[in-house]
């Protein structure tokens, strides 16, 4: 299994692969945005490409959002090769920052690695959501399904309050506090992989499954938009 430090080498291996350009800030563009686009930073440095307001990398859903979009080759035919090194520079620092990881697969950069399935889309608004589409960004296609094949004996919800969930799924325990923003579950694929990136492992998912739905959407709800304020561990 590839662990965290293994996934910062790939990353690093992916610089790489980047032709070695000098890095220069992007110059202000036609298409460019006047200002940072309405609820996201007022801070040009957390954007890819500062001078156009674009790219921003403020969160790791919007770092790996960032850096699918800035993989295609018509959002890179916009910059010069300089600026594009720039960009690429921002998004791969954001990226690390928050411990997601850029898979290679045969040189070839894989941009839904093992940890990254869903993104928020950019504009989406997250009290339209349902419950299955917040579950879905935090799970992922995959780990979803897998989630819904845990049969419903296997997950015990032993106290749920207003601001606490806890219980067990399978030999696993759950524990989610809204009050100390904190998230506790202690299966592999959680400690090793899911929770860098602060993401569900199918347990997590499962278990959200058979609470109380409008707490658990609320609960979700709260988790993306303030994600960058909770403890997974
Ligand atoms: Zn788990």
């Amino acid at each position: 299994m590839a662990c965290f430090q293994s996934e910062r080498n790939i990353l690093a291996l992916e610089a790489f692969l980047v032709p070695m350009v000098r890095a220069v800030k992007p110059s202000r563009k036609r298409d460019g945005r006047l200002g940072p686009p309405q609820g996201y930073p007022k801070d040009p440095d957390k954007y890819g490409d500062p001078a156009n307001w674009k790219y921003p990398v403020h969160t790791p859903f919007h770092a790996r959002a960032a850096r699918r979009y800035f993989n295609e080759p018509r959002n890179r035919a916009k910059y010069t090769p300089e600026e594009q090194a720039y960009i690429d520079r921002k998004i791969n620092e954001a990226l690390e920052r928050f411990g997601v990881a850029v898979k290679i697969k045969g040189g070839k950069v894989e941009d839904e690695a093992g940890t990254i399935q869903a993104d928020v889309p950019m504009n989406k608004d997250i009290d339209k959501m349902t419950f299955e589409e917040l579950l879905l960004v935090l799970l992922g296609k995959n780990r979803l399904a897998s989630a819904q094949g845990i049969d419903a004996a296997a997950v015990s919800v032993d106290k749920e309050t207003d601001t606490l969930f806890a219980g067990t799924v399978k030999e696993y325990s759950v524990l989610i506090d809204r009050q100390e923003r904190r998230l506790e579950h202690d299966c592999v694929d959680f400690k090793t992989n899911r929770a860098v990136g602060r993401l569900f492992c199918k347990h997590l998912g499962a278990f959200l499954m058979r609470v109380d739905r409008p707490h658990a959407v609320r609960l979700l709800r709260e988790l993306l938009r303030e994600r960058d304020h909770w403890t997974f561990e």
